[in-house]
């Protein structure tokens, strides 16, 4: 007989043949089918978040617990049972002061459960019609929007909010321009214009170029939204209130000559991580781990060039540490790349900085001082900001749908949410952004899914505001140009790696594959229409084996284009990938077709595949939209096709169609920077 006793009290934990984690003696049999360990957790204590591909089963033996399976938490005692699907993240935490919690677990390989499992998790996600919140980074008004920011968050949010739209999921986009950051403030001083009239001047020159580029919001927040200060303060007296926020004595960087604090865009100095030099507030733009103020290295004035020289200074900060298993378990649950997950993991590795909550600043959100006088006259970090301006577009959102505010709108709504960042972004917009909503209200889900994107270069180097070397988005999106750039930068989208625009590979893309091989593909199909047809649509007859396959293939892209623009799944370069070789398929039925129509009279089979080359052109017109909105609206026009409609459908059979083109400009394609 082999019993599995356990500890009942704290003491026990004492005790020296105490171990945390034990194979009972009965279970280490090789042959055993299943997996078996008893583990006791301490009070407070919880498991780490995992997940793995073999089915486990729970059984409390000792103990009151909360299980936490992928992101849902419920409360066990002492004789439950709880089993835990493949894939699914999960955990187990100990919420009592003095009791031990004891339970057995099993696990076992069933690929059969994997299979079912993995499907039940693709299926959940196209389901649910939940409302879908997307939330690119906001940009910094010290300047306009250039292709290489254009690439990024932006049209990716785009093409998933087109792409949530088409299935009838309700979506909204939310813009604006971030809060009071010191790189507008140096960009003013350098204008001679106070921080508003440049925030708000470039804030027209970045909708601008949204909008040149086809990018759609639903609600935009202005510098100088009126609201915005408001919820700002709600979000830190909260805080602050239940000392999340505290203020505390830190070395911060002073000039001497300019009898100034210096920080972000008014310090120059050197990544401690790293070591590059561009770094801007908290986080290195290199390798996007964040330090702290006294941590840069050769930190010097950007206005005059003195080396900086330490001095003590009280300023507000959120210590993050205190939240790190908030952030470890809610992180886990968050759908991400692996780039963005091994980013993830090595912050946590290391222990977590305390945010900086207030900075001395000329512009911003003024707060009010602690109890010593010592932060009278600063000022909310941009930083700290993220959460409030999300709160405050969902505030618009909210007060466009007749609701009083965010919270009536979560909690009527229940909305995803979906974030858009670039990677020198990720700390921010990752963990910090997370931390502080979350430490703020639990009212609205934190983001569920993280699309993060690198660099975007232009002939091999960043691009560059300061040294011009940038592509203005309203230079380069004119309606007569906007979809095939949509669609270039979203084949060429940095989404894992930098990736690189060169105007010489765009112009070949848009003289050889689209004015060459598109516009040939659907003369052709115009051609043969009008020659056989008379240019109506005929109705399909009889199939061969050709014709069968054709149609599969149209099936086959509409569904994967419907993938690759899915939260989860969200991929620009996959979605510009399916369109793209779908219309090389469509060109190489172009000779079946010629084949069947080789024989007259028009035979059963030749209406057949004629009736399938317009369904291509009707599949190209309303799964592309996302990626092509000008092109797709104006095929369904000439096909006399619905908006909305299915993609694998016939052209109603009749009708008069012409194809003729041209669809795409080969000439003046890019104004550069100048
Ligand atoms: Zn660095
Ligand atoms: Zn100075």
């Amino acid at each position: 007989m082999d019993i599995v006793t356990v500890p009942r009290t704290v003491d026990d934990l004492g005790r020296p043949d105490f171990v945390r984690s034990a194979q009972p003696a009965w279970a280490k049999d090789p042959e055993l089918p299943v997996n078996v360990r008893r583990v006791t957790l301490r009070p407070g204590e919880t498991t780490a978040p995992h997940n793995h591909h073999d089915v486990e089963v729970w059984v409390v033996l000792d103990g009151r617990g909360e299980v936490t399976s992928d992101g849902r938490t419920v409360q066990v005692a002492a004789g439950d049972a709880v089993r835990l699907p493949p894939l699914g993240v999960h955990t187990l935490h100990n919420p009592a002061a003095d009791r031990p919690l004891s339970f057995l677990t099993f696990w076992w390989e069933d690929l059969a459960a994997l299979e079912a499992e993995h499907d039940r998790r693709s299926e959940r996600t196209a389901e649910e019609g939940r409302p879908v919140l997307l939330l690119p980074s906001f940009p910094t008004p010290n300047g306009e929007l250039h292709l290489g920011h254009l690439a990024g968050p932006f049209l990716n949010a785009d093409l998933l909010r087109r792409g949530l739209a088409a299935r009838g999921t309700p979506v909204g986009l939310l813009l604006g321009t971030v809060g009071h950051q010191s790189q507008v403030a140096a960009a003013a001083q350098d204008q001679g214009l106070s921080f508003y009239e440049l925030a708000e001047r470039n804030t027209d020159a970045i909708q601008e170029a949204l909008a040149a580029a086809g990018v759609a919001w639903d609600v935009f927040v202005r510098p100088s939204s009126p609201r915005y200060p408001e919820i700002a303060l709600e979000v830190f007296e909260r805080l602050r209130a239940d000392g999340t926020v505290t203020a505390k004595a830190v070395q911060s960087n002073y000039c001497v000559p300019c009898d100034s604090w210096l920080f972000e865009a008014f310090v120059a100095g050197a990544c401690p991580h790293c070591g590059s030099y561009d770094t801007a507030g908290i986080e290195c733009e290199a390798c996007a781990l964040p330090f702290a103020d006294h941590e840069l290295l050769e930190p010097s004035c950007r206005n005059c060039g003195t080396p900086a020289e330490q001095r003590e200074l009280t300023r507000y900060y959120l210590p993050l540490e205190p939240l790190r298993e908030r952030l470890t378990g809610y992180l886990r649950s968050v759908s991400m790349s692996a780039r963005l997950r091994s980013y993830v993991d090595r912050v946590l590795a290391a222990p977590l900085p305390d945010l900086p909550v207030s900075t001395v600043a000329a512009d911003g959100i003024l707060l009010p001082a602690d109890p010593s006088g010592a932060t009278a006259g600063q000022r909310m970090y941009s930083a700290f900001e993220l959460a409030a301006r999300y709160l405050t577009a969902v505030d618009d959102l909210a007060g466009q749908q007749g609701m009083a505010g965010w919270e009536e709108y979560a909690q009527a709504v229940r909305p995803r949410t979906v974030l858009f960042f670039g990677f020198d972004n990720a700390f921010l917009r990752a963990v910090v952004f997370p931390a502080v909503l979350g430490a703020f209200t639990d009212r609205l889900e934190l983001a569920d899914t993280m699309v993060c994107n690198e660099f975007y270069l232009l002939d091999g180097q960043k691009f560059s505001t300061g040294r011009k070397h940038a592509i203005w988005g309203r230079d380069a999106f004119r309606p007569e140009t906007r979809d095939q750039l949509r669609l270039y930068l979203a084949a060429t989208s940095p989404d894992i790696r930098r990736r690189d625009f060169s105007l010489a590979q765009y112009e070949r893309f848009v003289r050889e594959e689209l004015a060459g091989q598109w516009e040939g593909w659907l003369a052709s199909v115009d051609d043969r229409l009008r020659k056989s047809f008379d240019g109506r649509a005929p109705e399909a007859g009889s199939w061969n084996r050709e014709a069968e396959q054709f149609y599969g293939r149209i099936r086959a892209f509409a569904s994967r284009l419907a993938e690759a623009l899915r939260p989860e799944r969200f991929s620009a370069r996959a979605a510009a990938r399916e369109v793209r070789d779908f219309v090389a398929e469509a060109r190489r039925f172009t000779e079946v077709c010629e084949d069947v129509l080789a024989v007259q009279p028009v035979s059963a089979t030749a209406r057949t595949c004629m009736a399938l080359e317009l369904m291509a052109v009707r599949a190209l017109a309303e799964a592309a939209g996302p990626l092509l909105p000008e092109l797709a609206a104006r095929l369904r026009g000439k096909l006399g096709a619905p908006a909305g409609g299915t993609p694998a459908s016939w052209v109603a059979p009749g009708t008069a169609v012409d194809l003729t083109g041209p669809y795409f400009v080969t000439d003046a394609l890019v104004r550069s920077a100048d």
